[in-house]
């Protein structure tokens, strides 16, 4: 697959930061430590070098930017983070960010001025963190990096401000959005897919319709521990049958949710027993159920549908049910206009690309609150992500980072 951007050239910078590693813990740069902090250091460096000049916010997201020959236009901004998780991969968010600095050079290269200005951001803390809450730098961008947020404390008492300001940020400053209405007038990011569709069909390049909304509903069944060889099977009163049962509707309800349109996954994750031992009926469970759709009304009549059977199961078993909403985020649509850009990219490439919703956050969904987003996914090996053994081949990497170039032109004419 021919295209603008110098693949080898993409692919050494890759393996630069890469080498930033915890070296017994390969490929390891969390947020806030000092190989986080050296990542960013090299990446500073990457941007100058491109003709970018880099500058930290007040949420610490460290930006390169370029002007644009237009004037009273918001910058395109593309990007995501260099930090991972323990133990993760060369690509998750790294993609994001490295094809962005690729368009930077390969534009400076082939002498094209841009309308827009330009950047390419570097997210602070996508990845859970000890401060265990992700998306930190996009939140923040967004406005809604709250002082409860900025509050919570790693073990050893650093609380979230804190870590902010040593990144180089201000925290004191989080008081609103980052950014003004139309400063940016889109953000597009490319990541690697972390599923297996375009890898198992061939396609090298997503176009991200929505990243879904997600809901988590805690379900309690309580019944009655008594002894499991004198309690006969008409007398009892087990918890974790119930919870059984509603596992299994859980799924066909999910899968039944699925259409052209919309995406759909249940999934019960965790699931306690007490007593949880062999010779006791089980008295009580708790359940996590976790539902991920683009589509709200979907959601919506899911958890009415699992509730209501829920309640027949307790009723028919003689158990008691009670359900504790945990979390509920909208889904964050992607605008028409960028997906219209990522697609006519793919056309002009000769690539093939598929619509495809992503069931996964991302930096994305928060910036989609103060400007037009859109997603660029790419093939990896076998959908693996957040292991060592995550992989992207050159060729595809090369491929999203050209879409990436190719899209970046076209919103630059249009918009
Ligand atoms: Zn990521």
């Amino acid at each position: 697959m021919g295209g603008p951007v110098n693949q080898d050239r993409l692919w050494h910078t890759i393996e630069e930061l890469a080498a930033i590693t915890d070296a017994a813990s390969p490929y390891t740069r969390r947020s806030f430590t000092d190989l986080h902090v050296a990542g960013r250091a090299w990446l500073r460096e990457q941007f100058i070098e491109a003709g970018l000049v880099p500058s930290l916010d007040a949420a610490a997201n460290l930006t390169g930017h370029v002007d644009g020959t237009g004037s009273g236009l918001g910058a395109i901004a593309v990007g995501s983070h260099c930090d991972t998780v323990p133990a993760g991969g060369r690509f998750d968010g790294i993609a994001g960010v490295l094809s962005g600095l690729e368009v930077a050079r390969t534009l400076r290269e082939n002498g094209v001025k841009l309308r827009h200005g330009f950047q390419v951001v570097d997210f602070l803390s996508e990845e859970p963190s000890v401060y265990g809450m992700s998306c930190v730098g996009s939140r923040a961008l967004a406005g809604v990096l709250s002082a409860e947020h900025l509050a919570f404390q790693e073990p050893g008492g650093e609380t979230l401000a804190q870590a902010i300001n040593r990144m180089g940020g201000d925290a004191a400053k989080l008081t609103g959005p980052l950014r003004d209405p139309g400063e940016i007038a889109a953000y597009v990011e490319v990541h690697i897919e972390q599923g297996p569709v375009l890898e198992s069909r061939k396609i090298p390049a997503g176009i991200v319709t929505a990243i879904v909304g997600i809901s988590r509903t805690n379900i309690y069944f309580t019944g009655q521990a008594d002894h499991s060889g004198n309690t006969p099977m008409s007398m009892r009163r087990d918890a974790l049958l119930g919870a059984a049962k509603l596992v299994v509707l859980a799924d066909e309800l999910a899968r039944a949710l699925n259409t052209d349109e919309d995406y759909f996954v249940g999934t019960v994750g965790q699931l306690n027993v007490e007593p949880n031992a062999s010779n006791i009926v089980p008295g009580w469970v708790s359940m996590c159920l976790e539902y991920r759709s683009n589509s709200t009304p979907a959601r919506k009549s899911y958890i009415e549908a699992v509730t209501a059977h829920g309640k027949r199961i307790a009723e028919e078993l003689g158990l008691k049910i009670s359900f504790e909403a945990v979390s509920d985020a909208d889904p964050a649509i992607c605008d028409d206009a960028v997906r219209g850009a990522i697609r006519d990219a793919c056309e002009k490439l000769q690539y093939e690309h598929l619509d495809m919703p992503s069931g996964a956050g991302h930096d994305a969904m928060h910036v989609a609150r103060t400007a037009p987003m859109g997603m660029i996914f790419i093939p990896c090996l076998e959908g693996r992500s957040h292991c060592a053994d995550e992989w992207v081949s050159s060729e595809d990497l090369a491929a999203g980072a050209n879409v990436l170039y190719e899209t970046v032109r076209a919103l630059d004419a249009r918009i």
